[in-house]
């Protein structure tokens, strides 16, 4: 089992298919802890991402990440647009090349990927961001890699982790990012960060596997 360029563009239009019928929850969520635009962001990017997708030829998955970084860079503004493309474009450039990724090219893409997003955003785990998803969901594949596990399993896990680290950011006071201002009274609400990247880790799982 492993990751082809075509998985790779169909998971992007699956997200982007989330993100749409999700945008008012992500709203909601952001309205409670920032200015309300997470939904709308993410669903600009991700339309944008499908699109350049249509332009870009061939099979290197590297290449296809990297465009949806770019699309995602220029077309969002605010935190997440910057952290999304970062995201990608780190992935991008760890898969550069591959027209295929096994369980450890996965693994190792993605954590490029988040190790982009903390050198950018400087979250570190508990600050009630997309961070608190995103590293429990590396560290799962990470075991799940040393078991043996199969690729599927792997990417189910990580979908778990990310989910668990996605409710945790509830209780949390955010130390980074706009619901930071809010000091003690961001506390009670989930991060809508964590909650977009949940939502891209189950589409992968669902996708490849
Ligand atoms: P903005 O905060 O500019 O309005 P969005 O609403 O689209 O941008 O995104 C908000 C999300 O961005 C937060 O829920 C959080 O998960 C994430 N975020 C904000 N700042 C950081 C950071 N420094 N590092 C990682 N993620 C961050
Ligand atoms: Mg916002």
């Amino acid at each position: 089992m492993s990751i082809t360029a075509t998985d790779v563009r169909a998971w992007i239009g699956d997200f982007a298919g989330v993100i749409a019928e999700q945008r008012m929850y992500l709203v909601r969520l952001d309205t409670a802890i920032g200015d309300g635009d997470h939904g709308t962001n993410m669903d600009r990017g991700m339309k944008a991402a499908v699109e350049k997708l249509e332009t870009v030829e061939g099979d290197d998955v590297g290449a296809l990440l990297k465009a949806v970084g770019m699309a995602l860079v220029s077309k969002v503004g605010g935190a997440a647009g910057p952290l999304y493309g970062t995201l990608f474009l780190q992935m991008g450039t760890a898969a550069a090349g591959q027209e295929e990724l096994d369980l450890a090219g996965w693994t190792a893409a993605l954590e490029a990927g988040v190790k982009g997003v903390q050198a950018r955003g400087k979250a570190e785990p508990e600050d009630k961001t997309m961070i608190d998803a995103l590293l429990p969901a590396v560290a799962a594949l990470h075991a799940a890699e040393g078991e043996g596990a199969s690729l599927g399993d792997a990417l189910r896990r990580s979908a778990d982790a990310a989910q668990q680290g996605m409710e945790a950011t509830t209780p949390l006071v955010a130390r980074k990012g706009r619901a930071s201002y809010l000091g003690e009274r961001s506390a009670g609400h989930q991060d809508p960060g964590a909650t977009s990247s949940h939502m891209l880790l189950v589409a992968a799982a669902e996708r490849f596997s």
